[in-house]
């Protein structure tokens, strides 16, 4: 049964090695929870982060994502994407959450978002929230994963021993498949697939790889209200 089927984090990083090269390509239609342009800011979407320790670095990393894409919305004149993330504590444990995020994780690259996939558990639909964002304890896949039907996404961050900078960035490209971007075959940026982020990802500040046009697009079109 799938209650004893996930792994729990080892010493070593499979899935961060292979980095974002096998993330799942989401590419839902275009479906925004909010309108910003009739109601700039009305709509926040709710982030809910789910993690087994409070203490939990990653839990900043959602911080610092949440930061960099409202920024990036507001810089293009458009509204602030995202409210302030908050710590959600489900009544029955993560358990629920970590064994979905495996079914997904196991999938990845072989399931289209089209794809019905593996039944989301109730517990998930229980948390208010449009993003539910699962700082696992297993070393998964990272993917974001649209369920319900009104644009809600469950996002699922892996342990491991990686880098700072690349986890903090796995989260901002996770969000950002959330706020309606896709895949570009450059290497260097934010949404990336495949990657190559050695170098961007080696400095010791901070810092989030670039949007390009193609995304400002997309944002100014899902945020905006803008016509394709
Ligand atoms: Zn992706």
């Amino acid at each position: 049964m799938a209650t004893d089927s996930f792994k729990v984090r080892t010493g070593s990083a499979p899935a961060w090695t292979a980095f974002f090269a096998a993330l799942l390509v989401v590419a839902p239609a275009i479906v925004p929870v909010a309108s910003g342009s009739d109601s700039p800011g009305a709509q926040l979407r709710r982030i809910a982060v789910l993690t087994a320790d409070v203490q939990d670095g990653r839990i900043g990393m959602v911080d610092e994502a949440v930061s960099f894409w409202n920024g990036s919305a507001t810089g293009l004149g458009l509204g602030a994407a995202f409210a302030d993330a908050e710590f959600v504590t489900p009544p029955k444990g993560l358990r629920p959450f970590e064994n979905y995020a495996h079914q997904l994780s196991q999938l990845a690259g072989r399931l289209h978002s089209s794809a019905p996939g593996p039944e989301p558990p109730e517990a998930l639909f229980a948390v208010e929230a449009e993003v539910v964002v699962l700082l696992s304890a297993q070393n998964l896949m990272p993917f974001a994963w649209p369920y319900g039907e009104d644009g809600r996404y469950f996002v699922a961050v892996p342990a491991g021993d990686a880098p700072e900078n690349v986890v903090r960035n796995v989260i901002a490209h996770e969000l950002g498949h959330v706020l309606g971007l896709k895949h570009l075959r450059e290497p260097g940026v934010l949404m990336c697939q495949p990657c190559d982020t050695s170098r961007a990802l080696s400095e010791g500040q901070p810092r989030f790889l670039p949007l390009t046009e193609a995304d400002h697009e997309r944002l100014r079109i899902f945020l905006g209200g803008t016509p394709p």
